[in-house]
């Protein structure tokens, strides 16, 4: 991340207001904005399937890097994935999840992942949840509105896991389990260990060690892209509302996937040594 960028996601982080915002009232749509960016995350305000990248496009280039970052962590488990599969038996053709993981959990079944980000604000700054509400209530939300699209899946597909995650990076319970399930395959690929076992966790005295840090780095990981990303929707929306334009070349959206995935990422994964 660059200081502007990194100062950003700080400000975000603490929710205080974005200096980035300074002067500007309204995104290019002509929406008023709140001063803590929450309408350029929050609104699909622009938004395309395909073409142009307008402000609301990066919330869903935001939701597809961290189906691309699980993508990546079940290929270091060795997990063949499909991604943006349709047609799945027991549902109509046109239901689309985010990614399967093949043979996963087991040799014959296949777990459908579907991705959602919840905020906690809505597109005009206001706060959508009550003040007594657990923390974790919108990702726990996330991830029930996700369950009965996907209830009418059959066999092999009927492994469903929705990953769901807040905009500060809160996970919800079933994408927390998914990884934990992926760490215990890795490092039972790592220990050489058998995946059977019913308790893999005694089956070697540094199981647990070895787990643990990988776990950590995977999650942080998700958390680092989703902070990247959520930068990356605050400077394109300011961008569009200043210069009354869209960000409209795929030039922009290769670079924003290149500087997470091969500058941060890999410095973060040379520094743990994975
Ligand atoms: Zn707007």
């Amino acid at each position: 991340m660059s200081t502007v960028e990194f100062r950003t996601a700080c400000q975000f982080a603490l929710g205080v207001p974005l200096e980035i915002l300074n002067g500007v009232t309204h995104c290019f749509a002509l929406h008023r904005i709140d001063m803590y960016g929450h309408h350029f995350t929050t609104s699909a305000c622009g938004s395309r399937p395909r073409g142009r990248v307008r402000t609301g496009n990066w919330r869903t280039h935001r939701h597809d890097m961290i189906r691309d970052e699980i993508a990546h962590i079940a290929n270091q488990c060795g997990i063949s994935v499909e991604f943006e599969r349709h047609s799945l038996p027991g549902l109509a053709p046109t239901t689309r999840c985010d990614l399967v993981l093949l043979q996963f959990p087991t040799r014959n079944q296949h777990t459908v992942i579907d991705v959602v980000i919840k905020s906690s604000f809505g597109q005009d700054g206001e706060l959508k949840v009550p003040g007594d509400a657990p923390p974790g209530a919108r990702a726990a939300k996330g991830e029930a509105d996700k369950f009965p699209i996907y209830e009418g899946l059959i066999h092999p597909y009927s492994a469903f896991t929705p990953a769901s995650i807040e905009e500060f990076g809160r996970r919800g319970p079933a994408l927390d389990k998914l990884l934990d399930a992926l760490a215990v395959r890795r490092t039972c690929q790592i220990l050489n260990v058998d995946t059977t076992q019913q308790n893999p966790d005694d089956a070697h005295p540094l199981f647990d060690r070895t787990k643990r840090p990988l776990l950590d780095h995977w999650r942080r990981n998700i958390s680092f892209v989703l902070a990247k990303e959520n930068v990356a929707c605050f400077m394109h929306g300011v961008n569009n509302a200043r210069n009354g334009q869209f960000q409209c070349d795929d030039q922009a959206q290769a670079e924003a996937t290149e500087s997470v995935h091969h500058v941060d990422l890999n410095y973060e994964t040379s520094r743990m040594n994975f």
